[in-house]
């Protein structure tokens, strides 16, 4: 046990060993070590990390030594030490590992999940070829931070896709390559963002980057405000360089392997979508003019597209070709990337996806994001109690069993096969008949109106009749993590997210190779009447997969907690962090690592550390090291009902009885 988990000045490292264990004591803790510049803590093996929102000492190439090959509780809490934990039994243990990053928008996931990339490319194989694959995983994230993520109200480098990572190995443990998939992006955003936000970072960074040379060619003028997708309140980001940053993924784009015939194709699609958006139609062009749209837009031959649609008809099929057209080249990306770097041999999962949201307007994306937290949520108390449990199975140790608030009654409300509102969104959205998203809420409203986690004020049977904080055109659901209240507005369509078919085929039609192949269904020869799936369902069937993934997998977790709501260094907001720790169950956490026994240890380094207490097992210990630490505890009197012996570890009931220990050893 090193003395950095228990100096009193910093607070304790591991919350396993806070005595006494309440909400006050846990944010004091976090807020007496958030102060020193420790930003991590420990339950058990679990890593609380607080985002300092300023850069630390503590990521150098030394630190990286330091932490290499060491035992997890050996040196203060760190996320390198939880790295090398995963990578070892990785490596030497030939277990599958995932890395489970959570917590909400701006609370430093994705900063964690690239440190976690960066410690394992420095810990492990040597040599060119290593080296080349190594440059190839890590260069993957500029490329899709530049094109996945954006400025928000809350994160000024908020993913706006979740996306999990398999790093692959050999068995030496050295890396071969990756596997990436993605998840849902917010291709709203394309076309129309909140206040104060900005649309992907790509567009800004071609702008500000591109040569004049480059720009021409793309048919692009370099002012953010001639363009309408363009949100014009925050253009620019303080302490961003869009300029910069587009030379880094350029650059990032050549490492991992694009041709530069690719790279100028993405440019173009990236190009084409500005361009879509200052499309304007005249009242009396009914007849619409997206031909010419498609012909400004590609800067090659018009392309002939005729149609009645009326005026707002004619902007939103603008505006969900241009979704469609982005979101496909993400996704495209996202295949190439896989190309370049797939492999598939034993393997090391990094998750980071976007964070539980409540904004003031909350629709179909916050729903889609916030479900995917719940079933995250899930598997992690799924299988902290699991490990738990085996853990004390393993070592022959009785269980206690610990109350937890499960959240499966979410999950299932929202997933459900037959009562769940994706299936109901569904049924709606294949109905025929007039569907409106009126319809889908009294639907909605028929069939959860008695769940204990949905709440709605439109059918008259409603508990929520008279509550005014709750609109007739929302629904609200009692989250995990907090209640979230849906506007129902734009439901429907965002899951059925049709692009007419004449706008497929008539992309299918470009003569722009990339642009054609990402509209395959648009060829007359692959024509499918079947209706393809609904948003929601491909997102449920997505997270389902990923769910069973993780399963297979030893997990590691990192729980990322936002000190303040200014994106600020040095604040630390207790009622914030107090909301937090709440939802993520963090106090849960440590009393089932606690349950029973706060704190466990294999026999050898126990009797190490504390050898120096007793005259039979100093200065050196003959025998097994379990028994010499039953010696040791009978010496030192410890009462019996303070620890148990597992197979190989020792379990110690109470913190103090470990503080007493030490205390014995800083005596000597
Ligand atoms: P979202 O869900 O919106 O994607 P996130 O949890 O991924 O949010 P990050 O983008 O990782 O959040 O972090 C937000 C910002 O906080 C970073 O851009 C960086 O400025 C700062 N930050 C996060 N972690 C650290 C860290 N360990 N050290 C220094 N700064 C950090
Ligand atoms: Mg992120």
């Amino acid at each position: 046990m090193p003395t950095s988990l228990l100096d009193d000045m910093i607070g304790v490292g591991d919350m396993v060993l806070l005595e006494p264990l309440n909400e006050d004591s846990f944010i004091d803790n976090l807020k007496k070590r958030f102060d020193h510049s420790e930003v991590y803590t420990y339950i058990g093996s679990v890593v609380i990390s607080i985002n300092p929102y300023r850069p630390l000492p503590i990521y150098t190439p030394e630190k990286v030594e330091e932490y290499r090959n060491r035992n997890f509780y050996e040196l203060s809490p760190h996320i390198f030490a939880l790295s090398d934990e995963a990578y070892r039994s990785l490596r030497d243990q030939d277990k599958d590992q995932c890395i489970l990053i959570t917590g909400e928008s701006g609370a430093g996931k994705t900063e964690a999940s690239k440190l976690v990339m960066s410690y394992v490319a420095a810990v492990c194989g040597k040599g060119a070829e290593v080296n080349q694959v190594k440059e190839q995983l890590l260069q993957s994230n500029p490329v899709l931070e530049a094109f996945g993520n954006a400025k928000t109200v809350r994160n000024d480098n908020s993913s706006r896709f979740g996306k999990y990572m398999d790093i692959e190995f050999d068995f030496k443990g050295d890396p071969l390559g990756g596997v990436i998939s993605n998840y849902l992006l917010e291709k709203s955003r394309v076309v129309k963002q909140p206040r104060g936000e900005r649309n992907f970072h790509i567009f800004y960074q071609i702008l500000s980057g591109a040569s004049e040379d480059f720009l021409c060619k793309l048919k692009l003028e370099r002012d953010f405000s001639r363009y309408n997708y363009l949100g014009l309140d925050s253009a620019r980001v303080n302490g961003v360089d869009d300029a910069a940053n587009f030379r880094t993924v350029r650059n990032a784009m050549q490492i991992v392997g694009f041709m530069d015939h690719e790279t100028q194709s993405v440019f173009e699609v990236v190009a084409a979508v500005l361009k879509l958006g200052n499309i304007e139609f005249k009242p009396e062009s009914h007849a619409l003019a997206l031909c010419s749209a498609s012909g400004v837009c590609l800067g090659r031959e018009p392309l002939r597209y005729c149609g009645n649609l009326k005026k707002t008809w004619a902007y939103y099929a603008r505006d969900a070709l241009a979704k469609n057209l982005y979101s496909r080249l993400f996704s495209w990306l996202v295949t190439r990337i896989n190309e370049s770097i797939k492999v598939l041999k034993k393997v090391m999962g990094v998750l980071d996806i976007y964070g539980f949201e409540i904004f003031e307007d909350n629709s179909f994306e916050q729903f889609i994001i916030n479900y995917c937290n719940e079933k995250l949520q899930q598997i992690f108390i799924e299988l902290t109690l699991k490990e738990e449990q085996e853990e004390y199975i393993r070592e022959g140790i009785e269980w206690t069993h610990i109350e937890y608030f499960n959240n499966a009654i979410i999950c299932d409300l929202i997933e459900n096969n037959q009562t769940g509102i994706l299936a109901m969104l569904d049924e709606e959205c294949l109905r025929p008949g007039t569907v409106t998203d009126d319809t889908f809420l009294e639907k909605l409203n028929q069939v959860c109106a008695t769940h204990q986690h949905f709440e709605s004020r439109m059918s008259k049977c409603s508990r929520f009749l008279n509550d005014t904080s709750l609109p007739h055109s929302c629904f609200r659901i009692q989250h995990y993590a907090g209640k979230v209240m849906y506007q129902v507005e734009g439901f429907v369509d965002k899951n059925n997210d049709l692009l007419y078919r004449d706008l497929s085929q008539a992309m299918w039609k470009a003569s722009h190779s990339l642009i054609k192949a990402l509209f395959p269904e648009g060829n007359p020869a692959k024509i499918n009447l079947k209706r393809p799936p609904t948003a929601g369902s491909q997102f449920k069937a997505s997270v389902a997969t990923l769910m069973k993934n993780l399963q297979t997998k030893n997990p590691n977790y990192i729980r990322c907690i936002k000190p303040n709501d200014k994106k600020a260094a040095h604040i630390f907001n207790d009622a914030l962090v107090c909301h937090q720790i709440r939802y993520l169950g963090l106090l849960e956490n440590v009393r089932v690592r606690r349950a029973g026994y706060a704190f466990r240890q294999a026999y050898e380094p126990c009797l190490e550390r504390y050898k120096m207490l007793c005259k039979q097992t100093w200065p050196h210990w003959r025998g097994p090291a379990r028994a010499g630490v039953e010696v040791l505890f009978n010496e030192l009197e410890i009462p019996e009902e303070e620890f148990s012996f597992g197979r190989s570890k020792i379990f110690i009931r109470n913190p103090r009885t470990l503080f007493k220990l030490e205390d014995l050893r800083k005596q000597r």
